[in-house]
């Protein structure tokens, strides 16, 4: 049955492009339902669900004709009904500090950015849950570009499984040698604005004889959907990051305009009862350091007495410019300032180094390519002689 797309529905319905819908992004009993409404004996489901599972998300195969621990005809059949369609890359641009930028256009031909960032000790995908936002924080690229669709579970975990292909990391790779072994999602859309999927999506990533990848290297970034946030923490239960960036209503109304919603006591009450709350398993406090804007030693005295109380560290974030963005990057010794009073009020307050800048792939840049002609806010309001 097809879905309308409404704007109560903005998840286009898993048959709307392929003709077929497809096994990606089906957790293990909406695969086991699929299988058997396709004329899988119901006795067997379970056993298939298992095999399909570790072709799709052990091995990484894209093809029903690989997965030979099934007899040649149940192939043909699946092939027949279902698809295993990822996002296809449209571009792929690799960084000087070897961030690694791909543009995914998904059903409908719409795009979403995925970013890749390897570090030391670890790799980390930088994953969309939306195409735009809903949100307009007047610092972020993506906010300039409206709410275009929700991804489903299928597009969210299939950023994943791109990634792997192109980091050709499939099979084995023992989890202390892999290249991508935590998940943000930090990239494009606000993710507490389409939890089903998101969850589902993580789930799937999570699964342990799948891609295997532990709750507690996932990070689920909000602006603060307060109302949802309790869900993620029992439904996911990842790790937890929020937007904070300001320490008045009154500043915090401009640059995250859903604190006119649920204003900074509303989210601070909020995180005091997330079910996960404790010392290993702090809430992490994103703070994007505009010049002038947030970041007086006032602010960063009043940070700390807000969160007073809940197991947290403090990520300073220096703002990252995009084309015709309205703000500047604090300068480096006001950000070391501001550190400074944060960790002598005894939190972590590490400063995340922007990568990948050179194209485009750093916090808050990611924008549809197809999007990105588009005139910010800020020029069209210039324009009009605002
Ligand atoms: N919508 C979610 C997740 C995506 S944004 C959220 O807002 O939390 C991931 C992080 O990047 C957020 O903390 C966001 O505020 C920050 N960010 C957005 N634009 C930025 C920019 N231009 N420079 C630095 N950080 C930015
Ligand atoms: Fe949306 Fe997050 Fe950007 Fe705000 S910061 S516009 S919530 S993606």
């Amino acid at each position: 049955m097809s879905v309308p797309i409404t704007p109560d529905n903005l998840t286009v319905p898993r048959k709307a492009v392929a003709g077929k819908p497809s096994l990606i992004g089906l957790g293990r009993d909406a695969m086991r339902e699929a299988l058997i409404a396709m004329g899988t004996p119901e006795k067997q489901a379970k056993m298939r669900v298992g095999q399909i599972w570790h072709w799709l998300y052990f091995k990484g195969v894209t093809d029903f004709g690989l997965m030979t621990s099934l007899s040649k005809a149940y192939r043909a059949e699946l092939a027949e009904i279902f698809t295993l369609e990822r996002p296809e890359i449209v571009t792929k641009q690799i960084s000087k500090d070897g961030t690694r930028k791909y543009l995914l256009r998904i059903a409908g031909g719409h795009e979403v950015e995925v970013v890749y960032i390897p570090e030391k000790n670890r790799g980390t995908l930088c994953v969309s849950s939306q195409v735009g936002c809903t949100l307009t924080c007047p610092f972020c690229h993506t906010g300039t570009q409206k709410l275009v669709r929700n991804l489903t579970a299928g597009e969210i975990v299939g950023q994943i499984l791109v990634a792997r292909d192109d980091l050709n990391e499939w099979d084995n790779t023992p989890f202390d040698k892999r290249k991508l072994s935590n998940i943000v999602l930090m990239g494009m859309g606000e993710p507490l604005y389409n939890l089903d999927n998101v969850r589902d999506a993580m789930k799937i990533a999570m699964d342990p004889e799948g891609i295997s990848i532990s709750r507690r290297r996932i990070t689920l970034s909000t602006s603060g959907v307060v109302p949802e946030i309790a869900r993620a923490g029992e439904e996911i239960g990842c790790m937890l990051a929020i937007s904070f960036h300001a320490t008045t209503d009154e500043v915090r109304d401009t640059l995250v305009p859903i604190n006119k919603r649920w204003n900074i006591e509303a989210l601070l009450e909020g995180l005091r009862s997330y079910p996960r709350l404790s010392n290993s398993e702090r809430i992490t406090f994103e703070y994007v350091m505009l010049k002038g804007v947030n970041d007086s030693d006032e602010d960063a005295h009043r940070l700390v007495k807000l969160i007073d109380g809940i197991p947290a560290k403090i990520n300073l974030i220096p703002f990252n410019p995009w084309p015709g963005s309205p703000y500047e990057r604090s300068e480096w010794k006001r950000i070391e300032a501001f550190g400074d009073i944060v960790n002598a009020a005894g939190y972590a307050s590490p400063v995340r180094r922007p990568r990948g800048e050179d194209i485009m792939a750093a916090c808050g840049q990611l924008k549809s390519e197809t999007e990105r002609g588009r005139k910010s806010r800020k020029q069209i309001a210039e324009e009009a002689g605002l």
